[in-house]
């Protein structure tokens, strides 16, 4: 049995982590939830942002899925998803970005892999007011981080047949900072002769991503162009219910779909569950159950590409739930 932390969330997050739940418990994995919560609902209640009984579930537990988090303005925290990245060192943002056959979307080929640093960068949270009208924000690169993010997206490129790697970087302009995480990843790759580095700008790369996304397998990025470059790819392969995520770090995982709480359709059963189902599904991956991943994520395109029960931002009318009930019965 896996014990295993489970943060709804808010906005739509209690509706999404339900039904990727119910979906893992219909593979028949064996999972005790330990179910905690944390965010702008906890607040509201019990007038603190993350309980304690969150750190300890999460210590105990070390695998979570967890659903988007607000972070109400003035409570001292600046992002409660942020705090728990650094906090627990969950150094790797992976995001897996690959088409769904059935969506109509302007590209068939796109299968790549964002490796975003999440610890540093601007996310650093160095921010000053200097006087009334100027304020800085201090973007920190160390070569620590970046030798570990180059090396994790080197490493899941070769584990995974993949040939190319492009890291993505503003260093014609940012020298120091940008530069060094350049010279990391150019280092890393050294150890990976057979895998090939492309080296891309950031503002090129998304024109490239939007003109001929099928030239890139594994992108390897700093913290803000990671986020910037992961909602760019949601949209083009149907949006941002249908991306998922993996906060990794040496001991413990944080699995959470890309999208945040989408407060306009929460509570309404509209929300596509599909980004936090397909990081449940990298979850047990993780866990050494690749078969009832795989299920999931071929009961996942099986009932797309039926296009029988499609939320409404996939062009649809389902429920969230009646999308989870279809998948479900594609499990079988
Ligand atoms: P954050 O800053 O917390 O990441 P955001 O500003 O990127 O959040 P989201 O909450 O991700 O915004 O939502 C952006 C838009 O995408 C909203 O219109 C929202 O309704 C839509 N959206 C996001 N996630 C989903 C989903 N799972 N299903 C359907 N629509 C979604």
């Amino acid at each position: 049995m896996y014990n295993i932390t489970l943060i709804p969330g808010d906005g739509i997050g209690p509706e999404v982590t339900d039904s990727a739940r119910k979906i893992i418990d219909a593979t028949g994995v064996n999972i005790k939830w330990d179910v905690v919560n944390a965010g702008a609902s906890v607040y509201e209640k019990r007038g603190v942002l993350v309980p304690d009984e969150v750190y300890s579930s999460i210590e105990k537990n070390k695998i979570v899925l967890k659903g988007p988090i607000t972070t109400p303005i003035g409570c001292g925290f600046r992002s409660i998803n942020v705090m728990l990245r650094k906090k627990y060192d969950l150094f790797a943002n992976i995001r897996p970005v690959k088409k769904i056959n059935g969506l109509v979307t302007p590209f068939n080929d796109i299968d790549l892999v964002i490796f975003r640093e999440n610890t540093e960068g601007l996310y650093s949270g160095v921010e000053n007011q200097r006087d009334n009208d100027t304020a800085e924000a201090i973007k920190i690169i160390t070569r620590k981080a970046s030798m570990r993010i180059a090396r994790e997206a080197f490493i899941y490129a070769k584990n995974n047949n993949k040939c190319k790697v492009a890291v993505v970087h503003k260093a014609n302009i940012m020298k120091l900072t940008d530069g060094l995480f350049l010279d990391c990843v150019r280092e890393v790759s050294i150890d990976f002769p057979e895998i090939e580095l492309q080296e891309v700008i950031v503002d090129n790369m998304c024109m490239q991503l939007v003109m001929n996304p099928s030239k890139y397998e594994v992108i390897v990025t700093t913290n803000l162009y990671g986020d910037i470059l992961s909602d760019l790819c949601a949209g083009l392969i149907g949006g941002l219910g249908l991306v998922p995520g993996a906060n990794i770090g040496n001991d413990i995982a944080i699995f959470e779909a890309v999208h945040g709480s989408a407060p306009d359709i929460a509570g309404k059963n509209l929300a596509n569950s599909i980004a936090v189902i397909l990081s449940g599904a990298m979850m047990l991956n993780y866990i050494g159950e690749k078969e009832k991943s795989n299920l999931i994520i071929n009961a996942v395109h099986k009932t797309i590409s039926e296009g029988k029960y499609l939320t409404k931002d996939l062009g649809g009318t389902a429920s969230t739930t009646d999308m989870t009930d279809a998948i479900i019965e594609n499990l079988r």
